[in-house]
């Protein structure tokens, strides 16, 4: 029913008769989106909803608008799961729990509310809220289906952010989706990423990044690569520069890397890098020949990282 996405009352589901709609509501089916629980907004536009899933679960969603320099842009931020169970130390998510995988809907319905509430079309969507998605394929390959087809939102406009989960990529491949693939690194070196990205360990960082030159030439698709900077922990010159030989080594000589200086998260023991050490880092890279960039902090002083606000009023940790 995804020709239906935007319906929100079971009346308008036309393709149905007026006898089964009525019998479909008195079985209690509910059609609409998710209430908004606690919404909260940025200087800079930036809004964040807490919205409340049918069992009483709770996922956050984004909404950032464009600066003035990209008026048609509107992202949505989308999670995948409530919680996630990948618990990445710096992040807000993995250390409330994880209870469970969103549904298709549950996702698309994400971008609906985000349309809805900021009155305009959403033309760019990030996977990168609550959860892991290559965990949820199941349910985010139909999600980006129905985005692309039926809410209209260009594939290429679609981004996919993972920290990388075994055998996923090819399947991912496989789907001939045309969207966009964010790896998230956050280190230069196995041992490294080890301590910051737990899962790791079942994955070492070279066999990560062999499965993304695949990625590449079965989609020929670029994959852009993420890197949460965290003050005085990966941020060094060092690691910039092992970070260029890492990329070389695995055939992304001429990659993108995406830095994102880190959002401090309550009670975390990370620190913001430092606005010198970052651009120390970005002109590192670039010399070498890749592409770089710093991602803008968007909505710093809206409950912040990816997370914070669901644990804020979430206060049990989750369990499946
Ligand atoms: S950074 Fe992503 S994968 Fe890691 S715990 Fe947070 S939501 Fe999960």
């Amino acid at each position: 029913m995804y020709g239906s996405a935007r319906i929100k009352e079971l009346e308008g589901v036309t393709t149905f008769s007026k006898a089964l709609r009525e019998q479909l509501g008195e079985a209690g089916l509910r059609v609409g989106r998710q209430p908004v629980h606690t919404s909260v907004e940025a200087k800079d536009g930036t809004q964040k909803y807490l919205l409340r899933l049918a069992d009483s679960r709770l996922v956050e969603t984004v909404a950032i608008p464009a600066l003035k320099s990209e008026r048609q842009r509107l992202t949505a931020c989308v999670s995948s799961q409530v919680g996630c169970p990948l618990r990445c130390t710096f992040c807000a998510t993995g250390k409330g729990g994880f209870a469970r995988n969103l549904q298709t809907y549950e996702i698309v319905d994400q971008v609906l509310t985000v349309e809805e509430r900021m009155g305009r079309r959403v033309s760019n969507v990030v996977f990168m809220g609550m959860g892991e998605p290559m965990l949820n394929l199941k349910n985010v390959l139909p999600a980006i289906r129905c985005l692309n087809e039926d809410v209209g939102i260009g594939a290429r406009h679609i981004t996919l952010s993972t920290v990388g989960v075994p055998n996923t990529l090819r399947r991912l491949a496989e789907a001939n989706l045309q969207t966009t693939l964010a790896v998230s690194l956050h280190a230069p070196n196995q041992r490294l990423r080890e301590q910051l990205v737990p899962s790791a360990k079942a994955y070492p960082i070279e066999a990560l990044l062999q499965d993304c030159a695949q990625y590449y030439a079965v989609t020929r698709r670029r994959v852009t690569f993420e890197y949460a900077m965290l003050g005085g922990v990966n941020d060094q010159p060092d690691h910039a520069d092992e970070l260029v030989q890492l990329l070389r080594r695995t055939r992304h000589g001429g990659a993108h890397v995406n830095l994102i200086p880190w959002n401090t998260v309550e009670g975390a023991v990370f620190q913001r890098p430092a606005v010198g050490a970052v651009r120390t880092f970005q002109r590192r890279l670039e010399r070498a020949g890749l592409g770089c960039t710093i991602r803008a902090s968007r909505g710093l002083d809206a409950a912040a990282a990816c997370g914070q606000l669901r644990n804020a009023h979430q206060k049990e940790p989750l369990a499946a």
